[in-house]
């Protein structure tokens, strides 16, 4: 089903529930809905709909996916308009925030240190540390990318946290896990919406095992070594049916993973200029001595340089997972 014909099918239903409701009893507010419903399907019609009543410009892909009533561009809302999507953007901010593991979590010989920083309001990074409800000194860590920007992706987000947070109840190999948050994900999907993903589970002996869905490379440091883990898997939401692998590693103590997302390495300085994975991967490792915490602020810090002044384009996420 094209984008099109899922919104009218969406519309159409909306429309049968509102007759519905108006029969149980009249009112203003039904009445106003339905007019919008109506409106929106003789668009459709005339070949008008998604396209801004004020300027003609097309109306943004994600917001009228999430509200086919939706008449103007974001440049162009009326003040009422205006006034409920800020308070819905302050909503959306504070249940996302609320959805972040707690900072320089520890577990067993685990420590953890992350910096999520979204570009506007919201963020589409997912960013998640899970202790499994047995506590066997092993930990679950995610950070993945929704695609495309705002609320949609928040949304999408949110989805993950949930579908992650309920999988990792069971046991099983990051790989099935992954499968299996591929199906819910698929399901619930908006259209032309994928995730790129790493999902790993550190245990207490130091193996690490990771399942990384079409998302950046995670770098390990050991010592003086730096490895890219590759990977494995496509992004979530894009085929229900993708098989996953996942890939081992042995961490020592001392060793240092880091994940990030595409916004860090994509950060583009005032020259158009990328900061690009190399940059990471050196700062990463002659710093890698450093504590988490520590590691963490040098290199948003580095980004921030790098950027100098310009705005974050994306969002950024970055995680460190060290043995101790
Ligand atoms: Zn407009």
């Amino acid at each position: 089903m094209d984008t099109h014909e899922y919104l009218r099918t969406q519309l159409l239903d909306r429309k049968s529930r509102l007759l519905t409701a108006m029969k149980r009893g009249k009112n203003e507010q039904l009445n106003t809905l339905l007019q919008d419903v109506d409106i929106a399907l003789e668009k459709m019609a005339k070949g008008t709909f998604g396209v801004c009543e004020t300027c003609h410009d097309s109306i943004e892909h994600e917001r009228i996916m999430i509200d086919p009533l939706a008449r103007n561009c974001l440049d162009h809302l009326n003040s009422e308009e205006q006034r409920t999507l800020e308070q819905d953007l302050d909503l959306a901010y504070q249940v996302q925030s609320r959805l972040l593991p707690k900072q320089d979590l520890q577990v067993g010989s685990w420590r953890t240190a992350y910096h999520y920083q979204p570009a506007g309001p919201v963020s589409g990074d997912y960013c998640d540390l899970i202790t499994p409800e047995r506590d066997d000194g092993s930990l679950y860590f995610f950070t993945g990318d929704v695609s495309g920007k705002g609320v949609a992706s928040s949304i999408l987000m949110a989805q993950l946290y949930a579908i992650f947070r309920s999988l990792t109840r069971d046991s099983g190999s990051m790989h099935e896990l992954v499968e299996k948050a591929n199906h819910l994900f698929c399901d619930s999907v908006i259209i032309g919406h994928f995730a790129t993903l790493v999902a790993g589970k550190a245990d207490a002996s130091g193996r690490v095992e990771i399942c990384n869905a079409g998302h950046c490379l995670p770098i390990l440091v050991k010592g003086e070594k730096v490895e890219i883990l590759s990977s494995t898997g496509l992004p979530l939401g894009m085929f229900c049916k993708s098989a996953y692998t996942s890939l081992s590693v042995a961490m020592d103590p001392e060793d240092t993973l880091i994940l990030y997302s595409d916004g860090v390495t994509e950060s583009r300085n005032s020259s158009h200029w990328q900061y690009g994975e190399q940059r990471l991967r050196e700062i990463v490792s002659s710093n890698s001595m450093l504590a988490p915490q520590d590691l963490l602020k040098i290199c948003v810090e580095d980004v921030k340089q790098f950027r100098s002044g310009a705005a974050p384009s994306d969002d950024m996420t970055i995680l460190i997972l060290r043995r101790q």
